[in-house]
């Protein structure tokens, strides 16, 4: 048996879709599992829609993810080949020049009464290169086309239902379908996994492997589209569908590489949490649904939270830094004082970017009061509150029983609960009604921070 050969070909858009990573993830692990091969392909012949640095993210987000190649092509640089595979398919006879115009091609259609779409008008002209034409493929009237597909059980499709599609355009450069399969093609592709917009157009893609001789055919899956909590198809407008917009709200690689394999596939037990080595091991293209895929953003993040929690304190304090250090007042972060915290924030986060707002207090010259939570709580008996914690923080042991029993005490004297006596002190210390443990944090801060906290916060009142 050759050895598979598998590939992620993404069109540069400006980010990596979470449907186009759940691609290149079956890939991977199909390759990763046989042995095989993964190719990272980049389809970027459309001139005007590129960017350079669309693809440097698109790679780096791939990286991110884990998911290594093992070889690279780009087919802005292939050009030759797919003029070359053009003139093969015109010597073959596969293929003819047509002159007509969009509106011709149009007004047409309208006069038959039937579908729009291409006559074969110029089909048997004989016409030459020239201005203003287009290469068609000469598509079989007869027979069909069956797509070797394991998810979709091998759909066929009528000859006659395919219109003599363009290949090259009128300016010589090649359609998207013909240098889609040549690359495939030329690269011995042994399986096409991509999403189940590219269907419709594989019988075209497989009548022109077949007349460039490229022999047997690969084994698709087309996987089904991504749907939100209203089975609605994932949008870039209305859900957040880029790979980044995760990686910057601080969830972990390992973790989205599991929610996404999880996307119409499992194990088959039910079991949901699965390592990387696990997935090698255990994904099948042949065991993935055909029914749309639901991206579950409320099960991610109870993924993500319960991963977090499960990190060492070390590599939790290791993971939250970069996001620390992106905070505004990063140059007064300390590392030391962090790590104090670092154990009961890591118990209270679902993200790593809601680290950065419930340690800030520690950094901060003064808290950021939150105006909701100041209103909230700063009435009624938060004056005596305040004065009665005053006076007793002055002296207290500085350790959290110490702190909360004094607390306790004036929260009695006032006939409140801790919970209720506690949450004026929050605020005037931390800004808002929640953050880590209370008692903790003042440890943190030192009893001078706090008792200048607790004043200001008294004399606003
Ligand atoms: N370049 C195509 C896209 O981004 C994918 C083509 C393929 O996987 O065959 O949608």
């Amino acid at each position: 048996m050759v050895a598979p050969r598998l590939r992620f070909a993404p069109s540069p858009t400006g980010f990596l879709h979470v449907g186009g990573a759940r691609s290149a993830l079956y890939n991977w692990l199909t390759a990763r599992r046989t042995g095989g091969a993964f190719v990272l392909r980049i389809e970027d012949t459309d001139d005007e829609r590129n960017r350079e640095e669309w693809v440097d993210d698109l790679a780096d987000a791939l990286r991110w993810l884990g998911l290594d190649w093992d070889e690279y092509y780009r087919q802005s640089s292939r050009g030759d080949l797919y003029a070359a595979a053009a003139r093969q398919l015109e010597e073959s006879g596969h293929t003819y020049w047509c002159e007509c115009t969009r509106e011709a091609i149009d007004a047409r259609a309208k006069e038959r009464g039937g579908p729009p779409g291409y006559d074969g008008f110029c089909r048997d002209r004989d016409l030459g290169p020239g201005d203003g034409r287009v290469v068609r493929f000469r598509t079989p009237r007869e027979g069909a086309t069956v797509v070797p597909d394991v998810v979709r059980g091998n759909p066929s499709f009528e000859n006659s239902t395919i219109e003599d599609f363009v290949l090259v355009r009128s300016n010589g450069k090649a359609m998207f379908i013909l240098a889609n399969a040549v690359d495939d093609g030329d690269m011995r592709m042994t399986h096409v996994v991509r999403g189940e917009e590219h269907l419709p157009n594989t019988p075209k893609y497989l009548l022109l492997w077949d007349a460039l001789g490229y022999g047997e055919h690969p084994v698709f899956a087309h996987l089904p589209l991504l749907v939100n909590e209203k089975r609605q198809k994932l949008s870039k407008r209305r859900d957040p569908v880029a790979v980044e917009q995760y990686r910057e709200e601080g969830y972990l690689p390992d973790v989205m590489v599991n929610f996404l394999a999880l996307i119409g596939w499992g194990p088959g037990d039910g079991r949901e949490k699965l390592t990387r080595e696990e997935l090698i091991a255990e994904f099948r293209l042949e065991d993935v649904g055909s029914s749309p895929g639901f991206f579950d953003v409320a099960k991610l993040r109870s993924f993500n939270g319960d991963a977090i929690r499960a990190l060492s304190a070390a590599d939790f304090v290791a993971a939250a830094l970069p996001f620390l250090e992106r905070a505004p007042w990063s140059d007064r972060l300390d590392r030391t004082t962090f790590e104090r915290i670092a154990p009961l924030v890591q118990e209270r986060v679902a993200v790593l970017s809601e680290v950065v707002p419930m340690v800030d207090f520690l950094f901060l010259d003064e808290p950021e009061i939150e105006q909701a939570s100041w209103d909230k709580t700063m009435k009624g008996d938060a004056a005596g509150v305040l004065d009665g914690v005053l006076a007793a923080y002055e002296s207290v042991t500085w350790e959290p029983d110490a702190l909360k029993d004094a607390l306790t005490a004036v929260g009695e004297a006032a006939g409140l609960k801790l919970a209720k006596a506690q949450a004026p002190v929050r605020v005037a210390v931390t800004g808002r009604t929640v953050g880590p443990p209370l008692f903790e944090s003042l440890e943190v801060l030192g009893r001078d921070r706090v008792l200048a906290r607790l004043r200001a916060a008294r004399s606003r009142l």
